[in-house]
């Protein structure tokens, strides 16, 4: 089989490359000429573990391609996945005009049948238009070539995307044919030899399920958050409360930790997009607008145990922030809670010094000469008021504290992770401040 998959971001790339590690020819279209560029020399735009030997490998087989032309690439292709952006538009709902963009430009250049895939995460309906804006260009060329939509989301973690993507949970297909069901099932035969479950549905509830899936998760962050809050008001500790409920296999031990806010290049944008798509219907998603809600007032919580500890005033206090990507094992900076707590610490008064295996690169794009950036998490702390666990990096799990004692001007650590222990902590003479959790008096 060859495929084509357009847009080789986090989706794209990860698909193309685990299509062509299982033996089918995949050409990775982007209009980033510098992108495709660097792939072409083996350099990887993104960090995702195991990502670029996967990719090495296969270019090397020659069964993954990179290519800025759409036109060439899809001559003779089975399938043509879409995997653009969907960013939120100005009113919150999916900003579909990248993926237009890409039906379009199929239509214009497609010579013989193909199934066409949205990987992108698209309202329901989207399908529909893909497939009028192919017809469209297909009729200003006169030709009557038969074609297939499909929906295909995507559920990756980035952080394990090639994991997710080749032993997969389960595969959702929408499909409105027999023969692109017949191509799907072939394209995806060699992720199923170890059962992995593949549904197939129609077109709007595959579009809709992956909408259902983020808010679902979305929704057990932002109910833990509140609980978690909740804990901290009534004495209660939200590490204990989340094993006594995640211990009832209806609830499940699995998403239900407290933390800063959910972040990323997905749940805020799918919930945004939800509520946007409901609202066009005359429906109003209250369970959803709530989560959005905690989930905005979560971002500032550790922002405000810092301002409460140092009794409303942090000028020139200097603070030692571990971790600033989304989550870890990626370097995603896209609405990492990091961002919103270094912007209140900064307007406030305060420095930061701050540390990230990953994803320092990034965030210097993002935030120049604002923030130090230190080489090690130990030299972050170099004369630092308090420390700040923002991401749940295994760097950041045992750490030396002893060292950590040592550089540091006060013993005091926010863990927005809940990733230490505060009776341990507070035995080896730090204050330590979490997420829902018990502060035990000096
Ligand atoms: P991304 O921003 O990392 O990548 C998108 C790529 O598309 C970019 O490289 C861009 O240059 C390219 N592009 C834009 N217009 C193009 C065009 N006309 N032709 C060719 N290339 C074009 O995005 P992403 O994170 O990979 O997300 C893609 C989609 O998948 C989104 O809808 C997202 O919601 C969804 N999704 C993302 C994840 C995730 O973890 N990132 C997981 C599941 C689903």
């Amino acid at each position: 089989m060859k495929i084509v998959v357009v847009g080789t971001g986090y989706v794209g790339l990860v698909t193309g490359t685990c299509f062509a590690e299982v033996g089918i020819d995949v050409v990775c279209v982007d209009i980033d000429s510098k992108k495709i560029e660097n792939l072409n020399n083996s350099i990887i735009p993104i960090f995702e573990p195991g990502l670029d030997t996967l990719v090495t490998k296969n270019v090397t087989k020659g069964r993954l391609k990179f290519s800025t032309s759409l036109a060439k690439s899809i001559i003779g292709a089975d399938v043509i996945f879409i995997a653009v952006g969907t960013p939120p538009g100005e009113d919150g709902s999916a900003d579909l005009k990248y993926v237009i963009g890409v039906a379009e430009e199929i239509g214009q250049y497609m010579n013989s049948y193909s199934v066409i895939v949205t990987k992108s995460t698209v309202p329901v309906g989207t399908a529909e238009k893909v497939q009028t804006a192919i017809q469209q260009e297909l009729d200003k060329r006169h030709l009557d070539i038969t074609f297939d939509v499909a929906s295909n989301p995507e559920f990756l973690k980035e952080g394990a995307a090639i994991n997710d993507f080749l032993n997969p949970d389960r595969i959702i297909v929408g499909v409105s044919s027999n023969k692109a069901e017949l191509v799907m099932r072939k394209l995806y035969k060699p992720f199923l030899l170890n059962d992995h479950p593949i549904i197939f549905m129609d077109v709007p509830s595959a579009e809709m399920t992956k909408y259902a899936a983020n808010s679902m998760l979305a929704t057990k962050i932002s109910f833990m958050n509140d609980i978690a809050n909740l804990c901290e008001i009534v004495g209660a500790d939200v590490n204990m409360v989340r094993q006594g409920i995640g211990s009832d296999v209806r609830i499940g031990n699995k998403f239900i930790y407290p933390g800063i806010g959910y972040g990323g290049s997905c749940f805020p944008k799918d919930v945004k997009a939800l509520i946007k798509t409901a609202a066009s219907k005359g429906y109003q998603m209250q369970i959803l607008e709530a989560v959005e809600a905690v989930n905005e007032k979560q971002k500032s919580v550790l922002f405000e145990k810092i301002i409460n500890r140092f009794q409303g005033n942090i000028t020139g206090k200097i603070f030692a922030v571990w971790g600033l990507s989304f989550k870890p094992n990626t370097d995603d900076m896209r609405e990492a809670p990091s961002l919103v707590i270094i912007d209140k610490i900064l307007k406030a008064g305060g420095e930061v010094k701050a540390f990230d295996p990953i994803a320092m690169p990034e965030t210097r794009h993002i935030l120049g000469n604002k923030i130090e950036y230190c080489k090690t998490e130990y030299e972050a702390l170099e004369n630092t008021d308090a420390l700040l666990i923002v991401t749940e990096w295994s760097d950041f799990m045992s750490p030396d504290f002893e060292r950590i004692k040592e550089k540091m001007t006060n013993p005091i650590v926010f863990d927005g992770r809940n990733i230490y222990d505060t009776k341990e902590m507070n035995k080896l003479g730090f204050e330590h401040y979490g997420i829902g959790t018990k502060v035990y008096p000096n």
